[in-house]
């Protein structure tokens, strides 16, 4: 392929899955009726859902099935202190320029010339850059105090470093997890959902010894891509690259992202960093309370260290719709070749994880049809979203069905009046298997069990 019609398929994929998004109820822009707003885009009736996938399978994986982590949900507003302390306001007002290929920000008293010293890419306007939405907190805009909407949730955690400490006992190592919403103003936005000014992070810090620092920050870098092909993302398109020291947050001694193969390149979807005993010293000086831990080995008080690994659901979401979307040639019930597209979504992830579909909209259908539905959908062995349809022909159910990744159907046809069975169709394969009624929740186990993929 030469490079135009290698970009033209690029931006064909992405206009591909940004209309089934739309098409099929995953994401919307925001504010859509008004002309939207830049960057900012909403979760429709499937996207949230797989949205909440995706942070329930992260949580199992990172907070419940281990013993050295727990949760939090802290407040999205928080003192201002907190920012100056972190060194978020600070850090963020300089008149900045940034580089629109490679997004690299950089003080533009200090450049030469009106390029990228990295890359050479174009460099945006330059302004007295503040990455933080600012507010203004109780009824008059001029006297109160200005406030900001959090960029990132680890500072909710810091703060609350004490508390989390003397309610749990928890000793080194351990972590403290958080999933929530953050904002920053960005200059350079772009490629759906990968930058967005409004985003939901899944946050931990995990604090050890200062002198074990970098074993466990090798372990979270194997733990966040373990995650990630537990999700079923292709292992072939993930890589760790390491931060330079220019590139590196204020805060951090080393960084790693894990990086995707978007179509456009390779794009961060988790940053792991060493954050050091930044925040708690900062936090210590700042507030006049001394964050650290007894240690029992030493018998004295130690501020440890502390790795973060940080992913953005969006662009988990973003990785999952292109790691999933399949296009394949197949033979439709009129012998002709039709293109078949499905979101090859594991049924952990899937938004729908089975579809009851009667054959017809033929009345006598209609009570197994309700049946079989509120059998699922009271199972006790399985959970997650039941859909019911009978709006169409069944190879266009079916059709919508592979199209939002749903991994089984479950179709009522009118042998099913009289022997009790039905068909289950497998999504990838699109094989049908009949089973009897009475067996149907165990079969749909089994099957979704061997279809981790
Ligand atoms: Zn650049």
């Amino acid at each position: 392929m030469n490079n135009s019609t290698k970009q033209n398929k690029q931006n064909s994929n992405l206009d591909k899955i940004v209309s089934l998004c739309k098409r099929r109820g995953f994401i919307f822009q925001s504010s859509e009726i008004y002309g939207g707003l830049g960057s900012i885009w909403d979760y429709g009736p499937l996207g949230s859902q797989l949205k909440r996938n995706i942070k329930e399978s992260w949580w199992k994986k990172m907070v419940l099935e281990r013993k050295d982590v727990v949760g939090i949900d802290s407040s999205i507003l928080m003192n201002t202190n907190i920012w100056k302390a972190s060194g978020h306001l600070e850090n963020f007002t300089d008149p900045l320029v940034e580089c629109q290929e490679c997004n690299q920000r950089w003080r533009e008293d200090q450049l030469n010339n009106k390029s990228c010293p990295d890359c050479a890419g174009n460099l945006s306007e330059s302004r007295l850059f503040n990455l933080m939405f600012k507010t203004h907190i109780g009824p008059v805009e001029n006297s109160s105090t200005p406030i900001y909407l959090r960029p990132e949730t680890a500072q909710g955690i810091f703060v609350n470093f004490n508390n989390v400490i003397s309610t749990t006992r928890k000793k080194l190592p351990f972590g403290i997890a958080q999933i929530g919403k953050a904002f920053r103003n960005e200059i350079t936005t772009g490629n759906f959902i990968f930058r967005t000014r409004e985003f939901e992070m899944m946050e931990m810090e995990y604090f050890v010894y200062p002198d074990e620092d970098e074993t466990w920050h090798k372990y979270w870098i194997n733990e966040c891509l373990e995650w990630y092909k537990s999700i079923g993302v292709n292992s072939k398109k993930l890589k760790v690259r390491q931060h330079d020291a220019k590139e590196m947050a204020h805060y951090s001694k080393a960084t790693s992202d894990i990086e995707y193969k978007f179509p456009w390149g390779w794009g961060e979807i988790t940053g792991i960093a060493n954050r050091t005993d930044f925040d708690l010293k900062s936090h210590s000086n700042a507030s006049g309370e001394n964050l650290s831990i007894f240690d029992d080995k030493t018998n004295k008080h130690l501020t440890p260290f502390v790795i973060e690994p940080s992913t953005g659901i969006d662009r988990t979401i973003m990785t999952l719709l292109f790691d999933s979307y399949t296009e394949e040639e197949s033979i439709n019930a009129k012998g002709k070749s039709e293109t078949r597209v499905f979101l090859n979504f594991t049924p952990e992830i899937a938004p729908v994880k089975i579809a009851v579909l009667p054959l017809s909209r033929n009345e006598s259908l209609l009570p197994l049809s309700n049946k079989v539905h509120d059998l699922l959908l009271k199972s006790k062995i399985i959970d997650g979203s039941i859909d019911f349809d009978d709006s169409q022909s069944i190879g266009r159910r079916y059709r919508r069905q592979d199209e939002i990744g749903t991994p089984i159907c479950v179709t009522v046809d009118f042998e099913s009046l009289n022997d009790g069975s039905v068909t289950i169709r497998d999504r990838n394969t699109m094989l049908q298997n009949r089973v009897k009624i009475d067996n149907l929740e165990l079969s749909i186990l089994k099957q979704l069990n061997n279809n981790t993929q």
